[in-house]
């Protein structure tokens, strides 16, 4: 245990068991060097614990990074709480989770991911205040999708010296809460749109409000286009899809698109701008930490467009530095977390000016 916690970087690990709600659950504390580690709690069944373990350690890396870049003042945590195999009170066992959340004092501020909804977080507040997307905070997608925007047009300045978006083609995959949102802001700006989605339904609505062309779920990675936008799966970029993108920049919200590390170095090989998942869709994090903190609608918005000068300054260094972006990403996110163990202000400075 101890070896796979160190492996990960992983400070803390906390176990709860409650036998009278049914709660078995695990909270992976990654950093709290910056601030108190923030991160959505998982409700799944799994096949076994320790694939539980070692989803809520390697979650809890992936938001450390993903904080550090939006320069909020928080660390990377996770949780995540194994779906019971008998009957259970759904509100009872939110409850008890709250309680186990409470427990950490503050080290550890909880949110909604795979397999949660809003009415568990209200269940969770019941217990504690350390919980994000309530019925009262909402939902933090349309701020993921301004966020991508911002990062779509960091790439389209970088790659094709253009301010604006208007006349390019945008291939969009995957048309949800994100997906349907950067579509809406997209035609708004003259961009031609190719879409799929698996809902034949959010493909009509695509059609009709922003004269979007379909093509079929399998067919959106040989479209002929000027950004490729991920906004469904994750692992989409492999060996299978790899030789048949035809789009010189991939920039889109879904979460971990590469399926290994060196799908992105292949991309960066070929030329093609691969514009780091965990920073262009910051923007929901950002959301979430921020209404945490009882920040104004105009603040919040403000830090989420801070995804494009910090996309700007990636893509340059990388360049400077002949490296993948996504590395050069990591890298920074890496000083960024590690260095303010020496300067514990550093977190807040990242907060207010921005990265
Ligand atoms: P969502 O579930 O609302 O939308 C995903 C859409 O993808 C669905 O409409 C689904 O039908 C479609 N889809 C699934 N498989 C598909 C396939 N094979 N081909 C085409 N379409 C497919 O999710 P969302 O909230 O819009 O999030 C989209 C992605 O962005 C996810 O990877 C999510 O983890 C990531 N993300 C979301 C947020 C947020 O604020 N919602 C924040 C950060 C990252």
């Amino acid at each position: 245990m101890f070896t796979r916690m160190e492996s990960a970087g992983t400070t803390d690990l906390h176990f709860c068991l409650d036998p009278a709600s049914g709660l078995r659950a695990i909270i992976a504390i990654h950093s709290t060097h910056l601030g108190p580690a923030i991160g959505g709690c998982r409700f799944l069944p799994y096949a076994n614990e320790l694939d539980a373990v070692e989803d809520a350690l390697r979650l809890a890396k992936g938001m450390s990074y993903k904080a550090a870049l939006a320069g909020l003042p928080h660390g990377g945590g996770k949780s995540v709480i194994i779906y019971p195999e008998h009957e259970f009170d759904r509100h009872k066992l939110m409850k008890a989770f709250g309680k186990f959340i409470e427990a950490l004092n503050g080290r550890y501020i909880t949110a909604m991911d795979s397999g949660t909804l809003t009415t568990d977080m209200d269940a969770i507040a019941c217990s504690t205040r350390w919980v994000s997307c309530t019925s009262q905070s909402g939902d933090p997608s349309p701020y993921t999708a301004i966020g991508v925007i911002e990062g779509i047009k960091a790439a389209v300045h970088y790659r094709y010296g253009k301010q604006d978006l208007e006349g390019l083609r945008v291939a969009i995959q995957g048309l949800g809460h994100v997906g349907m949102a950067v579509a809406a802001h997209l035609a708004m700006e003259g961009v031609h749109l190719t879409v799929t989605d698996i809902d034949a339904s959010l493909v009509q609505t695509a059609i009709k409000e922003y004269s979007a062309h379909p093509v079929t779920p399998d067919a959106i990675y040989d479209v002929d286009a000027d950004i490729f936008c991920p906004c469904g799966l994750g692992a989409i970029l492999n060996d299978a899809t790899l030789p048949r993108l035809k789009a010189p920049v991939i920039a889109g919200s879904a979460n971990n698109q590469l399926a290994e590390e060196r799908h992105g170095i292949a991309l960066a090989e070929r030329g093609i701008l691969y514009v780091p998942d965990y920073v262009i869709n910051s923007g929901g994090l950002i959301y979430v930490a921020l209404t945490h903190a009882n920040e104004e609608a105009s603040v919040i918005r403000h830090k989420v467009m801070q995804i494009n000068p910090t996309l700007q300054r990636i893509f340059q260094q990388a360049e400077d530095a002949k490296m993948a972006p996504f590395l050069l990403a990591n890298q920074m996110a890496e000083q960024i977390f590690t260095s303010s163990k020496d300067q514990p202000n550093l977190g807040r400075d990242t907060y207010e000016n921005g990265l």
